[in-house]
């Protein structure tokens, strides 16, 4: 799950990591009164999406002209202007689709005079199994094209997690970033609060893009970007409070709410399957006979006709959608079950596309009649290798 700036800067000054005053806000009018009480005279107008490369974005609709999604501001009068011209509006950057996405909040931060920009994310390295820092004094860019570039310039620091965080990382880091003086122990105390951060949260990826050395010297975290690990989210209720339905696809949000496992992805062919197994093989399969699957959906082992019924809707929904498999092997969930809850989708929303549907294990039979009966344009198939290739041929794809 991701958040947004001023939560995560919340978040991170919990932890004791330093950040600038700043109010985040939802109309013209809290903006004014935010920036008269943080005072200026240099304001930063920020706004909110779950992607980065704000600075660099465009707006759709754009009085402006030019200005990005972050913007210095030198009166409360142009915060106001500035304010207008986001709130509402829909922010394109590379981080987003091209659709871009809406701004409904800013964040009222006040402005920083910045010496230097530096790189800092932390993530769990899968392959040695540890917290890592990486960190570049090329900070406030794209970190790709630096990693691309100049690789050199990027430094990884492991945490070990039997001996857990001391004083020696965060000097390495201090001494990677060319920190001096009074910078290195603020350094190491960042670095400590910023992995108690990451570990007591159950963070997956932390990043702070430009952590900045301002002009008096001093460390300030004056991005932050935040992902958590959605399975320990159970354990973290604040967290899961910070939630910006807005932000999220709403079949992914649909299909949460009925414990349904759903991810969207890019091509053209709805699957809906049990098992997490069976639903990768049906994925490759579908890419072995040339074409690509639209979504990974899983409806678990025991659905009821409801449930099944959600997800045909939820599949449904996705305009991408040219074709439907259903590939369903029936253990402890029953194939009857199964067809009902098709059958009542399809009645519900319709069915404008191909369907083809595999049954294989419990009630299999009476599932079959129960499609056979129901009138509806069903290609039927009898093993998983026929189905993939039915309903790539009916979407008129792939390979020959
Ligand atoms: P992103 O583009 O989505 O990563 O948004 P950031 O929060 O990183 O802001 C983009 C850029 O705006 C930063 O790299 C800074 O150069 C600039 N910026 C942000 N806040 C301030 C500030 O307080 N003062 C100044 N001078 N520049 C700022
Ligand atoms: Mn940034």
């Amino acid at each position: 799950m991701n958040i947004h700036e001023y939560q995560a800067k919340a978040v991170l000054a919990e932890f004791g990591a330093p950040i600038a005053k700043g109010v985040a806000v939802f109309s013209v009018k809290e903006a004014e009164a935010a920036a008269n009480e943080l005072g200026g005279p240099v304001w930063v107008v920020k706004s909110q999406i779950h992607a980065g490369g704000r600075g660099k974005g465009r707006f759709t609709e754009d009085a402006a002209g030019e200005a990005g999604g972050v913007r210095l501001s030198r009166s409360v009068a142009e915060v106001v202007a500035n304010a207008q011209q986001m709130l509402g509006n829909t922010l394109v950057t590379h981080q987003t689709s091209p659709a871009g996405r809406p701004v409904n909040r800013l964040y009222i931060e006040e402005g920083s005079a910045i010496a230097r920009e530096l790189y800092l994310s932390c993530l769990v390295d899968r392959e040695n199994g540890r917290v890592a820092f990486i960190v570049s004094q090329e900070g406030g860019m794209n970190i790709e094209d630096v990693a691309a570039e100049t690789p050199e310039k990027i430094v990884t620091v492991h945490v070990d997690p039997a001996a857990g965080y001391t004083s020696h990382i965060g000097r390495s880091i201090a001494y990677a970033l060319g920190l001096e003086g009074g910078q290195i122990k603020q350094c190491d105390r960042l670095i400590a609060a910023l992995y108690r951060a990451f570990t007591e949260k159950d963070m997956s990826l932390l990043e702070i893009n430009p952590l900045v050395v301002t002009e008096s010297g001093d460390l300030l975290c004056l991005d932050a970007k935040i992902n958590f690990d959605d399975n320990a989210l159970f354990r973290h209720p604040d967290i899961d409070e910070l939630r910006d339905p807005g932000e999220d696809d709403p079949k992914e949000v649909e299909a949460e709410e009925n414990d349904l496992s759903y991810v969207a992805l890019d091509g053209d062919i709805g699957c809906m399957v049990n098992g997490a197994g069976l639903a990768m093989a049906t994925m490759d399969i579908i890419k072995l006979y040339g074409a690509e699957p639209a979504n990974f959906l899983d409806v678990g082992g025991g659905a009821s006709k409801e449930r099944v019924a959600i997800a045909f809707k939820i599949i449904t929904a996705d305009p991408n959608v040219k074709g439907i498999l259903v590939n369903i092997f029936g253990g402890i969930m029953r194939c009857d079950v199964v067809a009902d809850g098709i059958i009542a989708a399809v009645k519900d929303v319709g069915l404008e596309v191909p369907l083809v549907v595999r049954l294989e294990g419990t009630n299999v039979e009476e599932g079959k009649k129960i499609i056979a009966e129901s009138g509806m344009n069903v290609i039927s198939a009898d093993d998983l290798d026929d189905a993939a290739q039915k309903i790539v041929a009916a979407v008129g794809g792939g390979v020959q």
